[in-house]
């Protein structure tokens, strides 16, 4: 029997989702210095996350780029 790799063997991993208010594009990154940042969160604050998911909200850079053209 196999597990996938990615959900324990990798370690830490924080999933960012960068979100555009305008177009509603979801860029999503899984960054593991953030993950090890956040575990040691975690550990201060005694914290047990069950979804390692950050959101924020922005304008991403196509949209960014169409408002600078007007
Ligand atoms: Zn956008």
């Amino acid at each position: 029997m196999q597990y996938d790799t990615d959900t324990q063997a990798i370690g830490p991993e924080t999933t960012l989702n960068l979100i555009c208010t305008k177009c509603t594009t979801v860029i999503e990154i899984n960054h593991q210095t953030l993950g090890l940042t956040f575990r040691e969160i975690f550990k201060m604050t005694d914290f047990e996350p069950h979804e390692e998911t950050i959101q924020m909200f922005g304008i991403c850079n196509h949209c960014r780029k169409q408002e600078q053209s007007r």
